[in-house]
């Protein structure tokens, strides 16, 4: 019998966590799992190798609150621990393929994930509040004309890891650390993929994992109905955005293909039951959803729902035909939407140079596909 190994665990599981040993050596990836199942996981592992329970208190933090690279970094633990986690439980790592800087302070980075497929996260300084738009899959099936990643169609679902990798990543590097912030508004709808990121939030929000407190994690979504009461029915008051872009069931439908199977009169039903603050993303596209009578459609579901709505401005990379709105009819849109009492902001873009706005996360992710693997470019300023 092998002793001591972590089992039962597969590197892509997001299933229940299995915390219990057996003879079989498997390696588990110990990022997988929530705080709560690692840590039973690391303390069964010690006691069956013998060792003294304060190599939990060693091994557990090195995850998530204070994150190693590797085990060999963990230079407190005798060798002999090092090289047997470095077996049965390494620390997996998403690979930094290229990363971007805007003329505005945004940078994009590139992760290349283990099976080639790529994906990107965004972090956005602003004063005090950093944030970081991470992804929850490569790729999306959910095709909203305005967005590049819906143009590249669905590659796959992100494990639990590889979601919050992308914070871990960060906070291994000493230019950048913890976010204040993070929202699910990079590549991929998060409900689509709601059990790892049902998975994700947890380890975001857990004083054992991230410690970033709910408040300041925003779910972005198109509106899965049935998943969005799994959100609801999480005690913690995590953010929601909904994309929404138009408040007309057939003018939604000509921009999102969603809207034909959770027509928005379901999702405002779904939006009811969601006791904590709520806001729409409104891309504004000429001729599509920028009238005064779309504005006002939008005033009669946002406030009853007491609603922020953020306008955005549309970005290349989207389906061609599509025209942004300009300014002054942005402004216009927005001051009527304002005199029927919604409560609106005109979001400006960020990292427009580099392809990091809302909408714009593809083009990398293609291109990488032809570069080496170790490439790094810095910044385009
Ligand atoms: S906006 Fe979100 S849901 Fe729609 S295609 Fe883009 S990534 Fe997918």
């Amino acid at each position: 019998m092998q002793m001591g190994s972590f089992s039962d665990a597969r590197d892509s599981s997001h299933r229940a966590a299995p915390f219990r040993l057996g003879r079989r050596h498997r390696a588990m990836n110990l990022l997988n799992l929530t705080p709560n199942d690692a840590e039973r996981s690391i303390a069964v592992w010690v006691a069956e190798r013998g060792e003294p329970p304060y190599r939990l208190r060693q091994i557990f933090p090195r995850l998530w609150t204070h994150p190693a690279a590797d085990w060999t970094g963990v230079t407190e633990l005798p060798r002999a621990l090092i090289d047997d986690l470095t077996t049965s439980a390494p620390i997996c790592r998403l690979q930094l393929q290229t990363r971007q800087t805007s003329t505005d302070g945004t940078v994009k980075f590139l992760w290349r994930l283990h099976d080639g497929l790529a994906v990107e996260s965004v972090w956005i300084p602003e004063g005090r509040r950093r944030t970081l738009c991470i992804s929850s899959q490569a790729g999306c099936a959910f095709g909203c004309v305005f967005c590049a990643t819906g143009r590249m169609g669905f590659q796959r679902h992100l494990d639990p890891w590889e979601i919050t990798g992308q914070v871990r990543e960060l906070l291994l590097d000493p230019e950048f650390g913890k976010p204040t912030n993070v929202v699910f508004m990079g590549m991929g709808e998060p409900l689509h993929n709601w059990d790892a990121v049902d998975k994700a939030l947890t380890i975001l929000n857990d004083p054992h994992g991230f410690g970033i407190g709910a408040r300041h994690i925003t779910v972005s979504t198109v509106g899965i109905v049935p998943k969005l009461a799994r959100l609801a029915a999480r005690p913690e008051q995590f953010r929601l955005a909904i994309s929404l872009h138009a408040a007309v069931s057939e003018r939604r439908a000509a921009i999102m293909p969603v809207e034909k199977k959770y027509p928005i009169g379901k999702l405002m039903e779904a939006l009811r039951a969601f006791a904590r603050r709520i806001t729409f993303e409104y891309v504004l596209i000429k001729g599509a959803n920028d009238s005064v009578r779309d504005a006002d459609e939008l005033a009669k579901i946002a406030t009853p729902l007491g609603a922020l709505v953020n306008i955005l401005p549309l970005h290349p990379g989207g389906a061609a035909g599509l025209t942004p709105v300009a300014a002054g009819p942005t402004r216009q849109f927005a001051r009527r939407l304002k005199e029927l009492g919604v409560n609106v902001t005109v979001r400006r873009s960020r990292g427009l140079d580099i392809s990091a706005a809302c909408g714009q996360l593809r083009t990398e992710t293609d291109l990488a596909a032809s570069l080496p693997s170790t490439t790094v470019t810095s910044s385009s300023n």
